[in-house]
């Protein structure tokens, strides 16, 4: 595993107050132990099996984010040790989190994604929707920030735009959704990441930057 990419990446967001999450879907585990050696703690997974696996034999103070579209019957297999679920996606969820991490005693770290892209693909709440959750009624869900994609696109200035509507609309509920604390906003990715921490983004996403191009997944046999 050539760690070059990763150190420059580690490099551009020195000083910039941004974590790095190492995406680090269909890569095997000897390039995440790579990766763990030059320092990296926090990756993300997207498939619930597929981190099960690994985090069964990857070292233990690694920082799990489920970065994926999370089913509500898959919850409980990674409540017990998840860091940060970014995509609380539905109230569902929302509820479903909160009924395991009530179950566990544990209150479970997550961000609410945002749908801000034109695509009519890409999960996430509207803006009235995340109006109308009841975040008080969840004390086993600790909502530390908001999560977003930007559309597919290589218009920059589009994706400027949905990355600062997301900045915006967490600053709008800033009061409302984290006392009008600190807050993560993770958005951005290998292609959007400098775009994103322009915006306001504290928190990136990248894999095949760092990894190189990601395998299917059948190929990764996973
Ligand atoms: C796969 C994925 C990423 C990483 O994508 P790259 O373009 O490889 O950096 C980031 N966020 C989410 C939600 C993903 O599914």
């Amino acid at each position: 595993m050539d760690i070059t990419q990763y150190l420059q990446i580690k490099r551009i967001l020195e000083g910039k107050n941004v974590t790095l999450v190492a995406v680090s879907k269909f890569q095997d585990i000897s390039r995440i132990q790579a990766l763990y050696e030059a320092g990296q703690r926090d990756f993300g997974e997207n498939y619930v099996q597929e981190l099960l696996e690994k985090q069964a034999v990857l070292p233990k103070d690694i920082r799990w984010h489920f970065i994926g579209h999370l089913q509500t019957n898959k919850v409980k297999f990674i409540a017990p040790f998840v860091h940060l679920i970014h995509g609380i996606d539905s109230g569902k969820l929302l509820r479903e989190i909160n009924k395991q991490g009530a179950k566990l005693g544990r209150a479970i770290p997550g961000l609410l994604q945002v749908h801000i892209a034109q695509e009519e693909t890409k999960f996430g709440l509207s803006e009235a929707e995340l109006e109308a959750l009841n975040l008080e009624a969840m004390p086993y869900v600790r909502v530390l920030g908001l999560m977003g994609m930007a559309s597919f696109s290589s218009n920059k200035e589009l994706v400027r735009h949905e990355f600062a509507s997301l900045k915006q609309l967490a600053e709008r509920y800033r009061q409302a959704l984290f006392s009008g604390g600190d807050y993560i906003l993770s958005m951005g990715m290998s292609d959007d990441h400098l775009i994103a921490i322009e915006e306001g983004s504290n928190m990136v996403r990248i894999g095949s930057l760092i990894f190189g191009a990601r395998q299917s997944k059948a190929a990764a046999g996973v």
